[in-house]
Formats: structure tokens, sequence, C-alpha cells
């Protein structure tokens, strides 16, 4: 966006909430805030100017909430987005992963993310940890192993828009498939898991003396001469050469496989809620039972839809935004309001009971994903609320009408038409 398109969209916004407020004042007499600094003032003379230019075009072109606040930020919030494409990219033959901690985003202190490649053939070697792990693959396939808690076999292959969930402790395994591998998102339901610092199997039998070993596997030391000496965590190996049934049927051993399902066809789902807005689909214990840790709703705002001002009840929001542009505010009480914008990559997030909303920027889908530390998704929606109160409450609180009370939707949208 160039600076006459940005100033003109600036202008437009300054302008429409300045109608607003003085409508609302006309109508009710209510008294402007007194403290506001005049932020529309500011931006015509020399306060907002940038001399020197901007230091990094790209990120100021992306930030324009960041380079512009609305004037209705105010104060300290802590950040709430890093973009993986800051995170270090540990690469290996078979692929790569990257991560989003606590260490990189303070404010993440319930959820983590990881972003993983592997190629046709690749692995993330058997393995287990003391998180959960929600997944969904955002390209390609991949077949996925687990081990339910009665010692019985899962195998699935996962495609685009499939999920899977390994409760703690559960040993699993992910193998790229043809013609390409895959790329997916990892969420693990404590945002101090590091997906570097996990119990794998090669780094284990490496680490147990050769005879002991041996003795346990029934087998002769010598048999054992060539085990890694060390972790593998991703490798490169061939494709499977099984089909699917016949993988399920030599993991099942001739005895019986999980009755639990680990993976869930997301996009295969009908939406929870469709407007003309957008659609979500929710995907908690409800529908996805073995997720006894996270809930997820998949969320698509068509260009000009917002998703409506909301907060939840009951866990912090971990969001990962998968394409288009969108923009979030989180009101965090005491006058403290910051407005951030998000693309392809980033993670967002918003602590519990902190309202926000996130709006289409741009002129695609947005497409991004709510998390949340819980088995079972919740929020409460604005309009809903208002709208299921006694009148005069609302009205002598919004220094409103009875009119446009009547004209707010009577119930919970979750994407706001255009
Ligand atoms: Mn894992
Ligand atoms: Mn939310």
């Amino acid at each position: 966006m160039d600076e006459n398109t940005k100033s003109f969209t600036r202008r437009k916004f300054l302008e429409i909430g300045t109608a607003t407020v003085a409508g609302a004042s006309a109508l009710s007499a209510a008294p402007l805030p007194q403290s506001a600094p005049d932020v529309e003032k500011a931006e015509r003379d020399q306060s907002g100017t940038n001399p020197i230019g901007p230091d990094d075009p790209a990120l100021h072109d992306q930030n324009p909430d960041s380079v512009v606040p609305p004037p209705t930020d105010h104060a300290n919030v802590k950040p709430f987005k890093y973009p993986f494409e800051l995170s270090h990219k540990r690469t290996q033959e078979g692929g790569w992963a990257r991560q989003v901690t606590v260490e990189d985003l303070p404010v993440s202190t319930a959820l983590a993310g990881v972003n993983m490649r592997l190629t046709a053939g690749g692995i993330r070697e058997l393995h287990w940890h003391k998180a959960g792990e929600w997944s969904i693959m955002l390209y390609g396939s991949a077949r996925i192993t687990c081990l339910d808690q009665y010692g019985k076999p899962f195998v699935d292959d996962v495609k685009q828009g499939d999920l899977w969930f390994f409760p703690t402790g559960y040993p699993h395994s992910i193998h790229g498939l043809g013609p390409d591998g895959c790329e997916f998102i990892l969420v693990f339901d404590d945002g101090a898991f590091s997906e570097y610092d996990t119990v794998q199997l090669a780094d284990w039998t490496a680490h147990t003396p050769r005879d002991v070993l041996a003795k346990n596997l029934q087998v002769s030391t010598d048999a054992l001469r060539q085990i890694p000496t060390g972790e593998l965590y991703i490798f490169q190996a061939d494709l499977p050469t099984t089909s699917l049934e016949e993988a399920r049927r030599q993991a099942g051993g001739g005895g019986d496989l999980s009755k639990e399902n680990f993976s869930f066809r997301l996009m295969e789902m009908e939406p929870t809620h469709r407007s003309a807005g957008g659609e979500v689909r929710i995907a908690d214990s409800r529908v996805f039972q073995v997720s006894n840790s996270v809930a997820a709703a998949h969320v698509i705002v068509h260009p000009g839809g917002m998703r409506e001002m909301h907060w939840h009840q009951n866990a912090d929001e971990w969001q990962y935004y998968i394409s288009g542009k969108g923009r979030m505010t989180v009101f965090a009480a005491g006058a403290r309001a910051r407005t951030m914008d998000f693309r392809k990559g980033d993670v967002g997030y918003v602590q519990q009971t902190f309202p926000h909303y996130i709006e289409n920027t741009g002129t695609e889908d947005l497409v991004f994903l709510e998390m949340f530390k819980t088995s079972v998704y919740q929020d409460v929606s604005l309009n809903n609320w208002l709208t299921h109160l006694p009148p005069q409450l609302v009205m002598s609180h919004l220094h409103i009408d009875q009119a446009t009370l009547n004209a707010i939707p009577k119930k919970e949208a979750v994407i706001v038409p255009v």
C-alpha cells in the first residue's frame, strides 16, 4: 500500500469514527472522553512524521496498525504476535521444524506451536512427550502411528485439512508420503514445551547399556552393533512400501487395533456456524473424542467480514494464521488496548477473558486457527449478551436508543457479514 492509499484509508477511518461519536453524542448528550489525546491532530502536524523513513519498508507495510495505531489503542499491552518467519529453522535430511514457545512469545504460557515439513519418505522419529499434541495438515499427506493406553496400535494416512491428536505419553510417528511429503502445524498444551526436548527411540537406545538393551529385546548384542549413537529427530527414509490396510494389519500382528480414533477429517465436517461473512468448524472433545486437552476452531472470514467481538471464559487462545490478512485488537482492561496486524505464518495470542475481534483486512479469505487448552470450546458473543439483558440496562450504559438496540443481532453470528 503506498503512502497516499494508506493516508486515504486512515482518513476514511477517522471520518467514520468521528461521525459515529458525533451521532451518539447528539442523541444522548454523553460527554466525550476528556483525556483522549487528539490523534487526528497529531497526524496532521509534525508529530507523526518519520524523517528518516521507515526502518524496514516490508515490516512497515505489513503492520499499518503499529505504524499508525487506531486512536482507541492505549497504554502498554504485551505483544501478542510472533511470526514463524523469525524462528530458527532446524533442517535435517528429510525435513525441518521451527517452533514458537513462551521463550519467543512471553504471553503464550498455555500453548506452544511447531511448523514442520517432511519430505516424501521423511520421518519424524518415533517419540513421545509430556505435552498433548494436536495437529492439522496444511499440505500433502503423511502416515501417522500411535499406540493407545491398552497397547493397541493406530495407523492412518492424513491429508490436507485433517487433524490428529496424540495424548501425553502416547508414542507416535509421522512419515511423509508422496508425491512431495507434507507440511503441518503442531500445537502443544504447554507454552514451555520444546519440540527439541522429546523422548525419542534412538536417543534412549543409544543411552542404555548395550547388554541391558540386548537382554530386554532378547537378542544378541552383536545384532545391535549398528543401532544409532544418538537421536534421529527427522531423517530421510523410503516411502512406506505397503498400503494403509497392510500397514494396519502388520502393526496389529493378528491382534486388535486401537478402538480410539486419533485422527479427524475436520474439513469434511459441515461448518459449526456459517454466515454471509464466513464459516467456522469447531473440533473439541465433543466431536473429536481423543482431543481431551486441546479444543480448536478453524475460521474462514471472507473479505470485509469479521470474527465478531467476543471473549473466551475458560482458556487462553493461541492462533495460527493459515492464509490471508487480518487485524486484531485485544482489550486488556484498565484502558489498555492494542491492535496488531496478522498474515500467513503468524502466531497470535489472547489471554483468557480478554475481549477481541479479528477483521479480514485483505482481498482474499482470511483463514486462521483458534486453539485452546481445554476439552470444550467456549465463547461469549458481545451481540448475544447485549441482546439478552433488560434493554434499559444496555441503553443506560451505551447511550443508545431502542431502535439501535433493536438492530443488534439477537444471537451469536460468530462471523459478522460485510
Ligand atoms: Mn510429538
Ligand atoms: Mn477468540
